[in-house]
């Protein structure tokens, strides 16, 4: 048994995990983003409610909305203020008494897929998240690609949009949290397809009236998602040209549209100079649980 938690901006999920991937006695708590004894709290708390049902040497593995460095476990976050800048797992482990690994959402995300889900049994894989924002993790030979500062498969940010001629005046270059402007962030995201939305027509939608207009043929969302395809299809082939995933599973709010994914994919495969003859896109086999499911695996 492990003990499991996906850590969020708003929510920390947290649950017992076995080896069969089988989850216990999972309970979910607002994020006390600016509180580290509260956020510390959590798992003491989760501890002694079930001690009975863990081994004293248990670890705990935390997939955290941030980015781990991996030369000092030192935590970027822009959401959770309380352990940005902090050697998470070090502090952890003295307050908590056990190991603890940590890991980013993100590269659970495709760990547990690459484990459990939409592409086991593959070595190279890009798994890519269209939800809040635009994230991904690669792994490559089996196991989690991170670089310098934990970035590894962070191609949401960095100008991408250009000028482009489905545009009907000039292109959406919109800022991006990250302080850039034109990252695919801005676009790729469901918000970002809100923004594309009211941009190329002048009206409101959310993301989910923009997909299931888009499934029905409705002629604005159909637009949108034409453009917005364009843009995602677009650098996830040259990513692919790049890196020579087999297989690319798709989390985040967008995945639930599979008239969306699956024109994401036609186009993804139209870029790259070896096309797979089947789809390349993948929907979340794991859902909801892919981050405490991976989070597993970092202990590995
Ligand atoms: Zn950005």
């Amino acid at each position: 048994m492990r003990i499991c938690a996906d850590v969020g901006g708003s929510f920390v999920d947290i649950a017992m995990v076995d080896a069969d991937a089988s989850i216990h006695h999972r309970a979910k708590f607002p994020t006390p983003t600016r509180d580290w004894a509260g956020f510390v709290n959590i798992f003491r708390r989760f501890q002694s409610t079930h001690a009975a049902a863990m081994a004293p040497d248990d670890a705990i593995c935390i997939a955290i909305a941030g980015l781990p460095e991996p030369e000092n476990g030192r935590i970027i976050s822009a959401n959770i203020e309380c352990i940005h800048g902090r050697a998470l797992a070090q502090d952890m482990s003295a307050e908590l008494g056990r190991p603890v690994f940590v890991i980013n959402d993100a590269d659970a995300f495709v760990l547990g897929e690459a484990r459990l889900g939409a592409a086991k049994g593959h070595r190279r894989v890009m798994g890519i998240i269209l939800g809040t924002g635009v994230g991904g993790g690669i792994i490559a030979d089996g196991k989690v690609l991170t670089g310098s500062h934990g970035i590894g498969g962070e191609w949401g940010h960095g100008q991408v949009i250009f000028p482009s001629p489905k545009a009907p005046a000039a292109s959406p270059l919109f800022q991006c949290g990250c302080g850039r402007t034109g990252c695919l962030d801005t676009i790729g995201s469901a918000r970002g397809l809100e923004r594309l939305h009211h941009f190329l027509h002048g009206t409101t939608a959310t993301s989910k009236e923009i997909t299931l207009g888009f499934a029905a043929g409705e002629a604005l969302p159909s637009a949108t998602v034409d453009y917005f395809t364009d843009i995602v299809a677009g650098i996830l082939s040259v990513m692919l040209n790049t890196f020579p995933a087999t297989i690319v599973p798709v989390g985040g709010g967008l995945s639930n549209s599979a008239e969306l994914i699956s024109a994401i994919d036609r186009k993804v495969r139209m870029g790259m100079l070896d096309a797979p003859a089947s789809p390349i896109l993948a929907t979340t086999m794991l859902g909801g649980d892919a981050g405490l499911l991976g989070a597993y695996f970092a202990a590995e």
